[in-house]
């Protein structure tokens, strides 16, 4: 409605931002369509500790027909809006496990598979009840399976959270905290719940080599993290030198770009062939 025609209201609707809207309804719609359809495919990037694959996170992939590939950043939100998010973890959870027991089956190396889940599960009531289901239909061995949440869990009622998360560990899978630092403090959390592991966010690991404070700060997070006995991961990281001051820490694991993206199955598969192959020469 514009002051031209009439309106009392400065004019609101402006051409950028029907675009916006436009761009979101095509996105929101087209997901749809993959949900319905199963358009998604699941990579795997590895992780490495003392130079070895030592676990893996199970990524969403989604290339749609027209829309091309749309990023998880782009879309996971808008499913989280628009209340697909469960399916679509779901099914990451569901092909994740199939996919861990499959490789075992076929006499591969077994390593733990990570999957992120929304925050918004823990709003639901379902959530043990559907990972007892995937594990038991899947025939995935718990203690092969982690469950990625980010600090954003907690903000709302905490107290519930916590409730789930022993309830998660009683099914015999472990908690991870993923983007450690990133948002909500979740030091508290820490002491008082069940928590396997923290995966301290990229932010913290970019440049670490040469930014004193992060460096510093990373750590201080080893230090508590070893002593409550949790498994410390650094993200995204990039660089040699990032890596190599990273172990002289103490870092447990290893991600990033410096050892693997995130990968198909088939590519998946040659880490997983040799007991200790090495990834020295992957990068
Ligand atoms: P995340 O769980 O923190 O996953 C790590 C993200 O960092 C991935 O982005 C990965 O490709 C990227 N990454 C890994 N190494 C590096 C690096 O060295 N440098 C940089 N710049 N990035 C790196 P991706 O695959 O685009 O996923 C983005 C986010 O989408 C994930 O962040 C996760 O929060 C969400 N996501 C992905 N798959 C799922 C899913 O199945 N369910 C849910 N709920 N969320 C998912
Ligand atoms: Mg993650
Ligand atoms: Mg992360
Ligand atoms: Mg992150």
């Amino acid at each position: 409605i514009s002051k031209e025609k009439g309106g009392n209201v400065p004019q609101f609707f402006n051409e950028s931002m029907r675009n916006r809207f436009q761009e979101r309804l095509l996105i929101e719609n087209a997901l749809r369509e993959a949900v319905e359809k199963g358009c998604f495919e699941l990579f795997y990037q590895p992780k490495t500790g003392a130079g070895k694959v030592t676990s893996m996170e199970a990524l969403l992939r989604w290339q749609d027909p027209v829309l091309g590939f749309v990023s998880p950043s782009t879309f996971i939100p808008i499913a989280e809006e628009i209340g697909l998010i469960l399916q679509i973890d779901e099914w990451s959870l569901v092909q994740a496990c199939r996919q861990n027991k499959r490789w075992h089956d076929q006499g591969l190396k077994r390593i733990p598979i990570s999957a992120n889940l929304s925050a918004k599960h823990f709003q639901q009531d379902y959530l043990v009840s559907m990972i007892e289901k995937v594990l038991d239909e899947s025939g995935m061995a718990p203690e092969y399976l982690k469950l990625e949440i980010t600090e954003s869990v907690f903000i709302n009622n905490p107290k519930h959270v916590a409730e789930v998360i022993h309830k998660l560990k009683s099914l015999g899978v472990l908690i991870s905290i993923d983007d450690f630092g990133k948002g909500y403090s979740s030091l508290y959390q820490l002491l008082q719940l069940p928590i396997d592991e923290i995966k301290i966010d990229r932010q913290f690991i970019k440049d670490i080599d040469h930014n004193e404070k992060k460096a510093l700060l990373v750590a201080s997070i080893l230090d508590i993290a070893r002593g409550l006995q949790l498994n410390v991961v650094a993200e995204g990281v990039e660089t040699e030198k990032e890596k190599d001051l990273l172990v002289q820490m103490g870092c447990d694991e290893l991600q990033g770009y410096l050892f693997s993206r995130p990968i198909n199955e088939k590519h998946m598969v040659k880490f997983l062939s040799v007991e200790d192959k090495s990834v020295a020469n992957s990068f």
